[in-house]
């Protein structure tokens, strides 16, 4: 089974998670920018944030042989705050890098004006720099959120197949397939997706135009849910090529729209990235 986890944060996770990741048949990753757990201070954290997810996490990605791609963005929760804006006047520099498949993860977190703003400005960004979008649907009170979501999507200059609406769920995953915008699902331990949850939306309504992701975070989150939801697919009577085309066709499809997906393999690996190793200890 060839797993494309189009959904993960893997700045928070360790190598023991690349390493299991491999194991269970992860061979490519898209690692969206998102809100790290406690306030930045200045969009310079935000910088060096995008840095990391274009060199740093890309080459511990190789050394698992994995690939790793990025979306860039101001993030919803900070979008709200005065100090962390000035991010969007300086996003058209890092949206021109080549392992920035799309813009995201944008959306709403409390549905505020500056929520609005950031929102419209990073989809006409993403429409400019010929990069899809990752849309995050608000966890709290999801229908009127995905309502407002799709309204602002309306009015953009990017056209539905350019979207995915992500962490969807029964509540959503209706209005989500008639906005003609792919569709996300989050598989968390607790919350959110389970695997038996997703076969059950999988059967009624198909698997075109349906990523699954692990949104594994620094939260209590599980980097192998995408695993446990193509063995959950193939135990309800899905077969391999159904499999394959939501946990492998259909991400690089989506993400392949921006034109600079590779996933001939991860560079190989070198053993120093500016300088520096994953090991430790001069081993
Ligand atoms: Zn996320």
């Amino acid at each position: 089974m060839r797993i494309f986890d189009p959904h993960i944060h893997m700045t928070s996770r360790t190598t023991d998670d690349y390493e299991a990741m491999y194991a269970a048949g992860v061979r490519a990753v898209v690692e969206p920018s998102f809100w790290l757990g406690q306030p930045r201070t200045s969009p310079a954290a935000f910088y060096d944030y995008f840095d990391s997810l274009l060199g740093w996490e890309p080459f511990r990605a190789a050394q698992y042989g994995i690939a790793h791609h990025c979306t860039l963005a101001l993030n919803p929760k900070e979008a709200n705050d005065p100090r962390c804006t000035p991010v969007l006047d300086a996003l058209p520099r890092y949206l021109v890098k080549d392992a920035v498949v799309a813009v995201g993860e944008i959306g709403y977190d409390s549905m505020t004006p500056a929520e609005d703003t950031a929102l419209a400005t990073q989809l006409q960004l993403a429409a400019d720099h010929g990069l899809p979008a990752l849309v995050h649907t608000p966890h709290r009170d999801k229908a009127a959120g995905l309502r407002r979501t799709l309204d602002v999507l309306r009015e953009s200059a990017l056209a539905p197949e350019h979207v995915v609406l992500d962490h969807l769920n029964e509540t959503t995953v209706g209005a989500a397939t008639d906005s003609g915008c792919w569709l996300g699902f989050s598989l968390y331990p607790d919350t959110k997706m389970t695997p038996d949850r997703m076969v059950r939306i999988l059967r009624l309504h198909g698997t075109e135009r349906v990523l699954v992701n692990s949104a594994a975070d620094w939260g209590r989150s599980d980097p192998l849910k995408t695993r446990e939801a193509g063995d959950a697919m193939l135990a309800a009577g899905f077969s391999e090529d159904d499999v394959d085309q939501v946990l492998w066709r259909n991400p690089a499809a989506f993400y392949g729209q921006s034109g600079r997906l590779d996933l001939n393999g991860p560079r190989p690996p070198g053993a120093l990235h500016e300088g520096n190793s994953i090991l430790r200890g001069g081993e």
